[in-house]
Protein backbone atom coordinates (compact mmCIF):
# COMPACT_ATOMS: atom_id res chain seq x y z
CA UNK A 1 0.00 0.00 0.00
CA UNK A 2 1.25 3.31 -0.79
CA UNK A 3 -0.55 6.03 0.85
CA UNK A 4 0.36 10.10 0.37
CA UNK A 5 -1.55 12.11 2.43
CA UNK A 6 -0.66 15.56 1.51
CA UNK A 7 -0.72 17.17 -1.89
CA UNK A 8 -2.17 20.51 -3.57
CA UNK A 9 -3.81 21.03 -6.76
CA UNK A 10 -4.85 24.17 -8.51
CA UNK A 11 -7.64 24.65 -6.23
CA UNK A 12 -4.80 26.29 -3.94
CA UNK A 13 -0.91 26.85 -4.80
CA UNK A 14 -0.24 23.65 -6.86
CA UNK A 15 -0.06 23.08 -10.34
CA UNK A 16 -2.21 20.47 -11.00
CA UNK A 17 -5.84 20.44 -11.47
CA UNK A 18 -8.12 18.34 -9.42
CA UNK A 19 -8.32 15.86 -11.86
CA UNK A 20 -4.90 15.46 -13.01
CA UNK A 21 -3.75 15.57 -9.55
CA UNK A 22 -5.58 12.09 -9.10
CA UNK A 23 -4.75 10.58 -12.47
CA UNK A 24 -1.48 11.42 -11.44
CA UNK A 25 -1.49 9.88 -8.35
CA UNK A 26 -3.09 6.72 -10.18
CA UNK A 27 0.31 7.06 -12.90
CA UNK A 28 2.78 6.87 -9.74
CA UNK A 29 1.64 3.85 -7.62
CA UNK A 30 -0.22 5.20 -5.55
CA UNK A 31 -3.13 3.30 -3.59
CA UNK A 32 -4.24 6.22 -1.75
CA UNK A 33 -4.00 9.73 -1.93
CA UNK A 34 -5.57 12.87 0.06
CA UNK A 35 -5.96 16.60 -1.90
CA UNK A 36 -5.26 19.05 0.85
CA UNK A 37 -5.44 22.05 -0.85
CA UNK A 38 -4.87 25.64 1.51
CA UNK A 39 -8.20 26.39 3.36
CA UNK A 40 -10.24 25.31 1.03
CA UNK A 41 -12.26 22.16 -0.31
CA UNK A 42 -13.40 23.39 -3.30
CA UNK A 43 -11.35 20.78 -5.36
CA UNK A 44 -12.86 18.07 -3.84
CA UNK A 45 -16.00 17.56 -6.33
CA UNK A 46 -13.74 17.61 -9.29
CA UNK A 47 -11.27 14.82 -7.64
CA UNK A 48 -13.65 12.42 -6.77
CA UNK A 49 -15.48 12.64 -10.30
CA UNK A 50 -12.16 11.88 -12.21
CA UNK A 51 -11.00 9.41 -9.61
CA UNK A 52 -9.71 6.59 -11.40
CA UNK A 53 -10.67 3.23 -10.57
CA UNK A 54 -9.12 1.48 -7.25
CA UNK A 55 -7.78 4.79 -5.97
CA UNK A 56 -8.56 5.80 -2.71
CA UNK A 57 -9.64 9.82 -2.04
CA UNK A 58 -8.99 10.84 1.57
CA UNK A 59 -10.78 14.33 1.26
CA UNK A 60 -9.18 17.26 3.05
CA UNK A 61 -7.58 20.59 3.48
CA UNK A 62 -4.44 22.43 4.86
CA UNK A 63 -5.44 25.36 7.36
CA UNK A 64 -2.95 28.05 8.30
CA UNK A 65 -3.55 28.85 11.74
CA UNK A 66 -1.93 30.89 14.23
CA UNK A 67 0.02 29.51 17.75
CA UNK A 68 2.16 30.63 20.19
CA UNK A 69 5.58 29.08 19.10
CA UNK A 70 7.13 28.22 22.90
CA UNK A 71 9.68 30.81 22.93
CA UNK A 72 7.78 33.31 23.93
CA UNK A 73 6.41 34.37 20.24
CA UNK A 74 3.96 33.38 17.92
CA UNK A 75 4.31 31.43 14.30
CA UNK A 76 2.00 29.96 11.44
CA UNK A 77 1.56 26.38 11.46
CA UNK A 78 -0.57 24.04 9.02
CA UNK A 79 -3.03 22.13 10.33
CA UNK A 80 -3.46 19.05 8.25
CA UNK A 81 -7.77 18.30 8.40
CA UNK A 82 -8.82 14.65 7.14
CA UNK A 83 -12.23 13.56 6.35
CA UNK A 84 -14.41 16.70 8.12
CA UNK A 85 -17.65 17.85 6.70
CA UNK A 86 -17.37 20.11 4.29
CA UNK A 87 -20.70 21.79 5.04
CA UNK A 88 -20.30 22.16 8.89
CA UNK A 89 -21.43 25.78 9.26
CA UNK A 90 -17.74 26.89 11.16
CA UNK A 91 -15.62 25.03 8.54
CA UNK A 92 -17.11 27.13 5.93
CA UNK A 93 -17.17 30.18 7.32
CA UNK A 94 -13.45 29.75 8.52
CA UNK A 95 -12.55 29.15 4.89
CA UNK A 96 -14.19 31.73 3.48
CA UNK A 97 -12.46 34.05 6.24
CA UNK A 98 -9.32 32.86 5.53
CA UNK A 99 -9.72 32.77 1.62
CA UNK A 100 -10.74 36.65 1.40
CA UNK A 101 -7.91 37.32 4.02
CA UNK A 102 -5.48 35.84 1.33
CA UNK A 103 -6.55 37.53 -1.35
CA UNK A 104 -6.32 40.77 0.18
CA UNK A 105 -2.96 39.70 1.20
CA UNK A 106 -1.58 38.79 -2.13
CA UNK A 107 -2.97 42.19 -3.29
CA UNK A 108 -1.25 43.75 -0.86
CA UNK A 109 2.17 41.61 -1.67
CA UNK A 110 1.87 42.24 -4.94
CA UNK A 111 1.02 46.16 -4.95
CA UNK A 112 4.46 46.42 -2.72
CA UNK A 113 6.26 44.61 -5.55
CA UNK A 114 4.69 46.65 -8.50
CA UNK A 115 5.36 49.64 -7.10
CA UNK A 116 9.16 49.10 -6.51
CA UNK A 117 9.26 47.30 -10.53
CA UNK A 118 8.48 44.22 -10.22
CA UNK A 119 6.23 42.13 -13.28
CA UNK A 120 3.47 41.72 -11.19
CA UNK A 121 0.03 43.05 -11.62
CA UNK A 122 -2.25 42.32 -8.11
CA UNK A 123 -5.20 42.04 -10.54
CA UNK A 124 -4.32 40.03 -12.92
CA UNK A 125 -3.24 37.71 -10.38
CA UNK A 126 -6.52 37.62 -8.44
CA UNK A 127 -8.49 37.38 -11.77
CA UNK A 128 -6.51 34.17 -12.97
CA UNK A 129 -7.66 32.11 -9.49
CA UNK A 130 -10.38 30.10 -9.64
CA UNK A 131 -13.49 30.28 -8.14
CA UNK A 132 -13.19 28.69 -4.32
CA UNK A 133 -9.53 28.69 -4.73
CA UNK A 134 -6.77 29.90 -2.74
CA UNK A 135 -4.23 33.15 -2.92
CA UNK A 136 -0.98 31.94 -1.77
CA UNK A 137 2.37 33.90 -2.46
CA UNK A 138 3.49 30.95 -4.89
CA UNK A 139 1.13 32.66 -7.27
CA UNK A 140 3.16 35.67 -7.46
CA UNK A 141 6.01 33.39 -7.48
CA UNK A 142 4.86 31.96 -10.46
CA UNK A 143 4.32 35.28 -12.18
CA UNK A 144 7.75 36.08 -11.66
CA UNK A 145 8.74 32.94 -13.46
CA UNK A 146 6.63 33.69 -16.37
CA UNK A 147 8.16 37.23 -16.68
CA UNK A 148 12.00 35.58 -16.56
CA UNK A 149 13.32 37.12 -13.42
CA UNK A 150 13.39 33.91 -11.75
CA UNK A 151 13.91 30.55 -12.80
CA UNK A 152 12.07 28.82 -9.79
CA UNK A 153 9.43 29.17 -7.40
CA UNK A 154 11.85 28.67 -5.41
CA UNK A 155 13.95 30.49 -5.87
CA UNK A 156 11.60 33.36 -5.82
CA UNK A 157 10.65 32.51 -2.14
CA UNK A 158 14.68 32.42 -1.96
CA UNK A 159 14.98 35.99 -3.02
CA UNK A 160 11.81 38.10 -2.38
CA UNK A 161 8.54 35.67 -0.89
CA UNK A 162 10.68 34.16 2.25
CA UNK A 163 9.11 35.15 5.59
CA UNK A 164 11.90 37.33 6.13
CA UNK A 165 11.24 39.11 3.10
CA UNK A 166 10.72 42.97 2.59
CA UNK A 167 7.20 42.31 0.73
CA UNK A 168 5.92 39.78 3.06
CA UNK A 169 3.08 40.21 4.81
CA UNK A 170 1.66 37.27 6.98
CA UNK A 171 -1.93 35.62 5.80
CA UNK A 172 -5.18 36.03 8.60
CA UNK A 173 -5.21 33.12 10.55
CA UNK A 174 -7.27 31.14 13.26
CA UNK A 175 -6.03 30.45 16.46
CA UNK A 176 -4.41 26.76 15.38
CA UNK A 177 -6.98 25.37 19.04
CA UNK A 178 -9.54 27.03 17.40
CA UNK A 179 -9.03 25.54 14.23
CA UNK A 180 -8.75 21.93 15.66
CA UNK A 181 -11.73 22.49 17.75
CA UNK A 182 -13.64 23.34 14.09
CA UNK A 183 -12.75 20.40 12.28
CA UNK A 184 -12.95 18.03 15.34
CA UNK A 185 -16.78 19.22 15.70
CA UNK A 186 -17.20 18.69 11.78
CA UNK A 187 -15.99 14.87 12.04
CA UNK A 188 -12.96 15.53 10.87
CA UNK A 189 -9.18 14.41 12.51
CA UNK A 190 -6.37 17.06 12.74
CA UNK A 191 -2.71 16.59 11.88
CA UNK A 192 0.24 19.00 12.36
CA UNK A 193 1.50 19.46 9.18
CA UNK A 194 5.66 19.60 8.92
CA UNK A 195 5.91 21.25 12.42
CA UNK A 196 9.50 20.71 12.54
CA UNK A 197 10.21 22.69 8.83
CA UNK A 198 12.79 24.67 10.37
CA UNK A 199 13.98 26.50 7.16
CA UNK A 200 10.61 27.89 6.34
CA UNK A 201 11.16 30.02 9.71
CA UNK A 202 10.14 29.97 13.18
CA UNK A 203 8.85 26.37 14.31
CA UNK A 204 6.73 25.37 17.52
CA UNK A 205 9.00 23.44 20.51
CA UNK A 206 7.87 19.81 21.60
CA UNK A 207 6.08 21.81 24.73
CA UNK A 208 3.62 23.26 22.27
CA UNK A 209 2.59 20.05 20.42
CA UNK A 210 1.99 18.20 23.41
CA UNK A 211 -0.36 21.48 24.40
CA UNK A 212 -2.57 20.70 21.00
CA UNK A 213 -2.64 16.90 21.44
CA UNK A 214 -4.32 18.09 24.88
CA UNK A 215 -6.74 20.11 23.19
CA UNK A 216 -7.76 17.78 20.50
CA UNK A 217 -5.05 17.27 17.78
CA UNK A 218 -4.72 14.17 16.49
CA UNK A 219 -1.24 13.32 14.95
CA UNK A 220 1.91 14.61 13.74
CA UNK A 221 3.29 14.24 10.06
CA UNK A 222 6.69 12.89 10.78
CA UNK A 223 8.05 11.93 7.59
CA UNK A 224 8.31 15.28 5.10
CA UNK A 225 10.87 16.44 2.46
CA UNK A 226 11.36 19.86 4.56
CA UNK A 227 12.19 17.15 7.70
CA UNK A 228 15.79 16.51 8.24
CA UNK A 229 16.50 13.08 10.35
CA UNK A 230 16.90 14.76 13.52
CA UNK A 231 13.58 16.39 12.98
CA UNK A 232 11.94 12.85 12.40
CA UNK A 233 13.33 11.24 15.20
CA UNK A 234 11.93 14.09 17.87
CA UNK A 235 8.64 14.04 16.51
CA UNK A 236 8.70 9.96 16.07
CA UNK A 237 9.39 9.98 19.60
CA UNK A 238 7.21 12.80 20.82
CA UNK A 239 4.30 11.26 19.25
CA UNK A 240 5.00 7.31 20.54
CA UNK A 241 5.05 9.52 23.92
CA UNK A 242 1.83 11.46 23.43
CA UNK A 243 0.15 8.60 21.44
CA UNK A 244 -0.58 10.69 18.44
CA UNK A 245 -0.85 9.88 14.95
CA UNK A 246 1.93 9.60 12.84
CA UNK A 247 1.77 10.61 8.92
CA UNK A 248 4.61 10.38 5.77
CA UNK A 249 3.27 12.19 2.94
CA UNK A 250 4.93 14.08 0.18
CA UNK A 251 3.81 17.85 -0.07
CA UNK A 252 3.36 17.61 -3.99
CA UNK A 253 2.27 20.98 -5.16
CA UNK A 254 3.06 20.06 -9.24
CA UNK A 255 5.39 21.47 -10.90
CA UNK A 256 5.91 24.30 -8.25
CA UNK A 257 8.44 22.03 -6.39
CA UNK A 258 10.55 19.54 -7.14
CA UNK A 259 9.24 16.49 -5.28
CA UNK A 260 7.22 13.19 -6.43
CA UNK A 261 3.77 12.47 -5.69
CA UNK A 262 4.91 9.12 -2.98
CA UNK A 263 8.06 10.73 -2.68
CA UNK A 264 7.17 9.70 1.36
CA UNK A 265 4.33 7.79 2.58
CA UNK A 266 2.21 7.05 5.63
CA UNK A 267 1.84 2.92 6.74
CA UNK A 268 -1.29 1.57 6.60
CA UNK A 269 -2.29 1.31 10.52
CA UNK A 270 -2.36 4.81 10.63
CA UNK A 271 -4.24 5.65 7.70
CA UNK A 272 -6.99 3.02 9.67
CA UNK A 273 -6.06 5.00 12.72
CA UNK A 274 -7.25 8.09 11.38
CA UNK A 275 -10.31 7.09 8.96
CA UNK A 276 -11.42 5.08 12.32
CA UNK A 277 -11.37 8.67 14.17
CA UNK A 278 -13.37 10.22 11.08
CA UNK A 279 -17.04 10.76 10.86
CA UNK A 280 -17.85 13.86 8.80
CA UNK A 281 -16.31 12.32 5.25
CA UNK A 282 -15.68 8.94 4.33
CA UNK A 283 -12.74 7.32 2.03
CA UNK A 284 -14.26 7.10 -1.47
CA UNK A 285 -12.83 4.16 -3.90
CA UNK A 286 -12.55 5.20 -7.16
CA UNK A 287 -14.62 2.61 -9.69
P1 LIG B 1 1.51 31.24 1.71
O1 LIG B 1 0.54 30.11 2.00
O2 LIG B 1 0.96 32.21 0.76
O3 LIG B 1 2.11 31.84 2.93
O4 LIG B 1 2.73 30.57 0.91
C1 LIG B 1 3.37 29.46 1.47
C2 LIG B 1 3.35 28.35 0.46
O5 LIG B 1 4.38 28.57 -0.47
C3 LIG B 1 3.63 26.99 1.07
O6 LIG B 1 2.44 26.30 1.33
C4 LIG B 1 4.37 26.28 -0.02
O7 LIG B 1 3.43 25.61 -0.78
C5 LIG B 1 4.89 27.34 -0.93
N1 LIG B 1 6.36 27.38 -1.09
C6 LIG B 1 6.99 27.07 -2.22
N2 LIG B 1 8.30 27.21 -2.09
C7 LIG B 1 8.53 27.66 -0.87
C8 LIG B 1 9.71 28.02 -0.15
N3 LIG B 1 10.92 27.91 -0.70
N4 LIG B 1 9.55 28.43 1.12
C9 LIG B 1 8.33 28.52 1.66
N5 LIG B 1 7.18 28.19 1.04
C10 LIG B 1 7.28 27.77 -0.21
FE1 LIG C 1 1.41 25.35 -0.51
FE1 LIG D 1 2.14 23.46 4.56
ZN1 LIG E 1 1.04 21.65 2.00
Amino acid sequence: MRIDLHTHSTASDGTDTPAELVANAAAAGLDVVALTDHDTTSGWAEALDALPPGLRLVRGAELSCRSADGRGGHCTVHLLAYLFDPDAEAVVAEHARARAGRRRRLATMAGRMAEDGFPVDPDQLLAALPEGSTAGRPHIAMALVRAGLVSTVDEAFERFLNDRGRYYVPSSRAPVETSIETITDAGGVTVLAHAFAHHRGTTITAEVIKELAGAGLAGVEVDHPDHDQEAREQLRDLAADLGLITTGSSDYHGTNKVLRLGQETTSPEMLDAIAERATGAEIVVGS
